[in-house]
């Protein structure tokens, strides 16, 4: 059996960023991936400032102008009708995630990463703390890191499921053939689901569309991203092929792991429930869950990882929090006309938008700018979830 440090499941940006984190801290990594790279993954590659941060932290590597497309023209529109019209305070970048994750697992390999792609995990032996690979090879850890997307098998085999079906999101994408420039205007559409959005956004060779909400909401949310498909491609949009993902839109596993098994990225639940940006979380709690383990494996008490991750990363779950009640403006109903209005008119609230997409300022910082009255209506809610699932789930 090989041993190592640390192995890592999952080699989306989570996973690389903890392969390529054990590395720089000089600790043996193996990676495993079901899937053998390039492999696609559905994902509007909106990488923020904060995520291009990550990355230059943990990889080294910058956007450039072969990868990403640079804009900064944005629309706000409602229901189809447009807002506001603007140029964003930073550069807007856009890839593919194809591209984008082949590139940081080849990072981690090139650091010493033991490379896993195309292997499947048979089954997990906790007491040997190791794995076994469906071509019966076992694999023994010091820590495991989960980083296996929003359906995780290892957050599955800790806790029994992998997210709360009542509170996961679904997204649903499709790429519009047509390449576009630094003159394409990205929109976000605040009105076109409930308690969700829909993107268009230019690429280098395509235009990416979606939308997403809260699964459990039922509002058919296929044919709704059909006739937004419609509404913002027109006829280019005809036969496209539409597909759908999970996202953990701002459900996050309050710990997040089990002794020397940690979950990051999306496997813990990591992305905000407002912007639905996952990337720069997925680097970050990567890096994080690293450190971690790094720390418990020191002082020889492995089992201590997820207790040092969850002070570690203890920023992103308070971030998650706040953003999980600011929604309610966003998205209820009862301030659906002030929030409209603000969307058309504020420049406050949109430098709050994109400062936060940049890592410039944080949900905690907003919320206290929030006027006194809105803020307390805001609080008068139990629950950051929409009334109809907060009565659902008080049951
Ligand atoms: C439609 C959509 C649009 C989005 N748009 C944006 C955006 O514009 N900007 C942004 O920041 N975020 C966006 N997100 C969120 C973002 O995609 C995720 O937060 C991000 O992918 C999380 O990275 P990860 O590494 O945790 O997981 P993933 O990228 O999902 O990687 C998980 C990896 O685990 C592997 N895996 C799964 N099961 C197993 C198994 N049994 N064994 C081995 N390997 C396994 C998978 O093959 C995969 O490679 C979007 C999400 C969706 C669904």
């Amino acid at each position: 059996m090989k041993t190592y440090d640390v192995v890592v499941v999952g080699a989306g940006p989570a996973g690389s960023s903890a392969a390529r984190r054990a590395r720089a801290l000089g600790l043996s990594v193996a990676v495993i991936d079901r899937a053998t790279f390039p492999r696609h993954k559905l994902c509007g590659a909106l990488l923020s400032g904060r995520g291009q941060k990550a990355m230059r932290d943990i990889f080294g590597l910058e956007v450039d102008p072969e990868h990403f497309l640079y804009s900064r023209k944005v629309a706000f529109k409602w229901d189809g009708e447009t807002l506001a019209e603007f140029d964003a305070p930073y550069d807007l970048t856009y890839t593919y995630r194809v591209d984008l994750d082949h590139r940081l697992l080849r990072e981690a390999i090139a650091a010493g990463a033991e490379d896993y792609q195309g292997t499947r995990i048979e089954t997990f032996d906790d007491a040997a703390n190791a794995l076994v690979l469906a071509d019966g090879t076992r694999i023994g850890y010091g820590v495991l890191i989960g980083a296996d997307g929003a359906a995780s098998p290892v957050a599955r085999h800790i806790f029994g499921r992998a997210f709360d079906p009542d509170k996961i999101g679904f997204a649903f994408e499709a790429e519009v053939p047509g390449g576009c420039d630094a003159d394409a205007r990205m929109s976000i559409d605040f009105r076109i689901v409930n308690w969700g959005y829909g993107w268009n956004f230019p690429k280098l060779d395509t235009r990416t569309i979606g939308l997403g909400s809260i699964r459990s909401l039922d509002q058919d949310l296929k044919g709704k991203m059909a006739q937004y498909l419609d509404l913002e491609a027109g006829a280019a949009g005809e036969g496209v092929k539409i597909k759908g993902a999970h996202i953990p839109l701002g459900d996050y596993q309050k710990v997040p792991g089990r002794g020397n098994i940690l979950l990051a990225g999306d496997a813990a639940g990591l992305v905000d429930g407002i912007t639905g940006e996952g990337l720069a979380y997925a680097m970050e709690s990567g890096a994080e869950a690293v450190a971690a383990a790094a720390e418990a494996l020191k002082a020889g008490k492995p089992a201590t990882a997820t207790g040092l991750y969850r002070k570690r990363i203890r920023y992103i779950h308070t971030e998650l929090d706040k953003a999980n009640k600011l929604r309610h403006f966003e998205y209820s109903d009862r301030f659906s006309s002030l929030f409209k209005e603000k969307l058309a008119t504020s420049l406050t609230m949109r430098k709050a938008f994109f400062d936060l997409l940049a890592g410039e300022t944080t949900y905690s910082a907003i919320e206290r700018r929030i006027p006194k009255q809105i803020a307390g209506k805001i609080a008068e809610k139990m629950t950051g979830w929409p009334s109809k699932l907060a009565g659902r789930l008080r049951g």
